[in-house]
């Protein structure tokens, strides 16, 4: 068990024994974080990181919103893109 990842988690060493019978292990995250977890959760896949996981994946769904939304607006009314043309035509008067 020792040294086996699983997801993110790589298992550093036996923790104490938590409550009942349940084996818990002493694991640290990819980003640096150390956490009991225990094994059942380990093996059975319910956690995968102490949390860093889920909020990249959830700021990577962001920006993919974000980007379909810029594509959307690029083809769509050009009054939409109008902020943006805006501030770029403002910079380029300045540059000339
Ligand atoms: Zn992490």
């Amino acid at each position: 068990m020792i040294g086996r990842r699983f997801g993110r988690w790589r298992v550093l060493r036996r923790a104490g024994s938590g409550r009942g019978r349940e084996a818990r292990w002493e694991c640290v995250c990819d980003c640096g974080t150390e956490r009991d977890v225990s094994a059942a959760s380990l093996i059975h896949g319910r956690t995968k990181s102490c949390g860093c996981l889920h909020s990249e994946q959830l700021s990577k769904r962001m920006r993919e919103i974000h980007r379909r939304a810029r594509q959307a607006a690029r083809g769509h009314s050009p009054r939409l893109r109008l902020p943006f043309r805006a501030d770029t035509a403002c910079k380029q008067s300045r540059e000339d």
